[in-house]
């Protein structure tokens, strides 16, 4: 990809013309007057304006270049502008634009098709929605009507979004200031072996006493009261925790011993960034409902869905399902779903996100924890990765508090600047910087984006 000052040529040899830098004063201007911002005090934001994206790369109005080492909020698994995608979206908008949900449509079908071929056996139905954060609320309420009970139990290491019900079920700081919805939430600590909750000192032990742990606090709340247990596969912004073995095997186990649901959020693992269709894939574990979102169709449009055991939809046969949405399954989403298929089978992308992962990631990342008095740990799979940053590896103090803000927060956001001037484009959340590219990086874009974190880091040492 090259850029002039007003152009952009795409690897496709397409040029595209670039804003003028002038033109970004007017964005500022109407983003900061009337455009209010997620998860951020207003006034104490500076938001980039973005021109242009292409690949794994997207400009600012000045022609700087960013490698997007986040996929945007790990979403973007295509990258900017593929073409098949932005093509499929086109011919469907030209097609049929939208149509209501129950109404029989071709895209709709094909992906629901394509996505319970990929799926566990015997998970043949997909309910579609907006997102990730409606995708975990008609989960629980598919469990609760299921099981005729009301608790969910979920981990405090988790996000699950920000509705009424994926923020109550949402186990992190983003939900302190929506703790007045009561959901009938109860948490339990998941297994997280360097920060064990359990005093463990190796992964067999984590992972055992993280299921005596969960299966007393099934028998303390009272199993005929729980209708869910929902986990992220591998948990994703809570820092990239995978899950040791035997753990999800576990947790299955316990579902069936006590009558329980349960729910893999797959929003952010879904969909490739394990080098699986689904991650459960990589753990061989089957859930009973599975949530997916972002990497369905990178976030084109917006879209999202459950994928749901055939006892469960099997329940709905004939008691009627009470929940829907306007836009569930839109066409133009869908479209982009099935080109996504297309995509990953014709490029295999899923080969290539493991090959990446463990050839260069994996070995550059593991070389990190020797080389910076600041990398703490380092763990991850496929294109997925979190680097934690302390400030002394033998007490293991994270490198901010937890929850950072303002003056605390100064450390990550000196080495989120430095990756930044450096080319890449950081996923910086609280101790942690995580490695998340678009699973089409290239080889060079990967070694060079690695080799710009790793120079930031050198800012971040300076800390310990
Ligand atoms: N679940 C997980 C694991 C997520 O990472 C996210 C978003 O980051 C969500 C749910 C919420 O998805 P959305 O933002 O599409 O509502």
């Amino acid at each position: 990809v090259t850029t002039e000052a007003a152009a952009l040529t795409d690897r496709h040899g397409v040029v595209h013309a670039l804003p003028a830098p002038d033109a970004e004063a007017q964005v500022r201007a109407d983003d900061r007057a009337h455009v209010f911002h997620s998860w951020s005090a207003q006034a104490l934001i500076d938001p980039v304006p973005v021109a242009a994206g292409e690949g794994s790369t997207f400009w600012d109005y000045q022609g700087n270049a960013y490698l997007d080492f986040s996929s945007q909020l790990v979403n973007l698994n295509l990258g900017h502008q593929q073409p098949d995608l932005v093509a499929a979206i086109q011919q469907q908008a030209g097609r049929l634009a939208t149509i209501q949900p129950s109404i029989a449509n071709d895209v709709r079908g094909e992906l629901a098709r394509l996505i319970a071929e990929v799926a566990p056996e015997g998970m043949e139905k997909v309910f579609f929605t907006n997102g990730g954060a409606d995708a975990n609320e008609y989960a629980v309420r598919m469990a609760r009507t299921f099981t005729g009970r009301r608790k969910v139990l979920s981990m405090y290491r988790s996000y699950h979004g920000s509705t009424a019900t994926a923020i109550s079920l949402t186990g992190d700081p983003r939900r302190w200031a929506n703790d007045s919805v009561d959901n009938g939430t109860v948490r339990f600590f998941g297994p997280y072996l360097y920060r064990s909750a359990f005093h463990s000192e190796t992964l067999e032990q984590e992972s055992q006493r993280a299921l005596e742990h969960l299966e007393q606090t099934i028998q303390l709340e009272g199993p005929s009261t729980i209708a869910a247990i929902i986990i992220e596969t591998v948990v994703g912004t809570n820092g990239v925790l995978v899950p040791p073995p035997g753990y999800l095997q576990g947790v299955r186990e316990l579902c069936d011993r006590y009558g329980i649901v349960y729910i893999a959020d797959e929003v952010m693992v879904g969909f490739g960034r394990l080098g699986e269709w689904f991650g459960i894939d990589a753990f061989d574990a089957k859930p009973d409902l599975i949530t997916f979102a972002k990497g369905v169709n990178s976030g084109y449009v917006p879209l999202g869905g459950v994928v749901i055991a055939d006892r469960i939809a099997a329940a709905f046969d004939t008691v009627s399902f009470a929940g829907g949405l306007t836009y569930s399954g839109h066409p133009l989403a869908c479209a982009a779903g099935v080109a996504t298929f297309e995509v990953f089978r014709r490029d295999g992308i899923l080969e290539r996100v493991r090959d990446l992962g463990s050839r260069i990631v994996e070995p550059t990342l593991r070389g990190w924890v020797d080389k910076h008095p600041s990398v703490g740990e380092v763990r991850g799979q496929g294109l997925f990765w979190a680097v934690e940053l302390v400030r002394s590896k033998e007490t293991r103090e994270p490198l901010v508090p937890f929850n950072a803000a303002g003056a605390d927060a100064a450390p990550m956001g000196a080495f989120a600047a430095a990756a930044k001037k450096g080319g890449v484009w950081p996923f910086v959340h609280f101790n942690r910087t995580h490695v998340a590219p678009p699973l089409v990086i290239t080889e060079d874009e990967l070694v060079r984006g690695l080799a710009a974190l790793d120079a930031a880091l050198d800012v971040a040492d300076e800390y310990t």
